[in-house]
């Protein structure tokens, strides 16, 4: 039987392998990384800025065009964004290029309930698309950390009922946090990328299979749980490794691994 796989959280920017290189070959080592691991659909998150290592929107819109295993969500900052990029990620969605938006609170030190983002909050409302919105640790010791906990987020899904939220990586390493805002708000999803950097150790791997586990049974049937890796900054190989010990039946498992991303991106 064929399995789907839906990767909803990677990158393109320079990191770990994808330094110096460029973005065509970028393009081309996450094609090849996907095809090895039979994952048939990845989204790449454009980042909070744009320089050498970290490419436009538009320019992964252009190079990823006609590619229908790769699909974009734009990324948004308050201190990088401006109004024509409003304008801007407004025509991409107006033409279906873009599958959503994403938010980096913590790593420029605004809650994601600050007024400042109402206007992508009300672009995702309108064309109804997913925000994604990193929680937990930055990497960066310049983010600050109470800006991406995820009780934050608390405020943003109950203030926007009709917005549908996706908590990045599950507000790692605050999980209980994050299961208890995915609990009380039926518009809030969360992804399980970038709890690793690399590979899982076998010890890393058997504690996070036990919150995930604690994660399901208090949260309940995971209509809202998405697959994604955050490569390259996580290996797609482990994770697939990872998710494969969670003890899930089949019908759980589709919906992690692709059918709740085909439904909340209309992929
Ligand atoms: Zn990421």
């Amino acid at each position: 039987m064929t399995q789907t796989i839906i990767d909803c959280h990677v990158h393109i920017n320079g990191y770990e392998s994808l330094k110096n290189l460029p973005l065509k070959e970028r393009i081309e080592s996450l094609s090849n990384t996907m095809q090895s691991n039979n994952v048939d659909q990845a989204i790449i998150l454009s980042s909070y800025t744009i320089n050498e290592e970290r490419p436009s929107t538009g320019q992964i819109l252009s190079a990823t065009e006609n590619n229908e295993k790769i699909k974009v969500v734009a990324g948004y900052s308050i201190s990088n964004h401006d109004e024509s990029s409003i304008k801007e990620y407004e025509e991409y969605l107006k033409n279906g290029k873009i599958k959503g938006l994403k938010i980096y609170p913590g790593y420029e030190h605004y809650y994601p309930y600050d007024p400042k983002y109402q206007k992508v909050i009300d672009l995702c409302i309108e064309y109804d698309v997913p925000l994604m919105i990193h929680t937990g640790d930055t990497y960066t010791p310049k983010g600050k950390v109470r800006f991406a906990h995820p009780i934050n987020v608390d405020d943003v899904a109950v203030d926007n009922p009709e917005l549908k939220i996706i908590i990045c990586h599950l507000g790692n390493p605050w999980f209980l946090d994050c299961q208890e805002i995915i609990y009380k708000n039926k518009n809030v999803y969360a992804d399980i990328s970038g709890l690793v950097l690399g590979d899982f150790t076998e010890f890393y791997e058997k504690y996070l299979v036990g919150k995930i586990t604690d994660f399901l049974n208090y949260a309940g049937e995971p209509k809202y749980l998405l697959y994604g890796t955050d490569w390259p900054i996580s290996s797609m190989k482990s994770y697939l490794n990872f998710v494969s010990k969670l003890d899930l039946n089949q019908q759980e498992r589709d919906l992690i691994m692709f059918k709740n991303s085909q439904r909340l991106f209309k992929l």
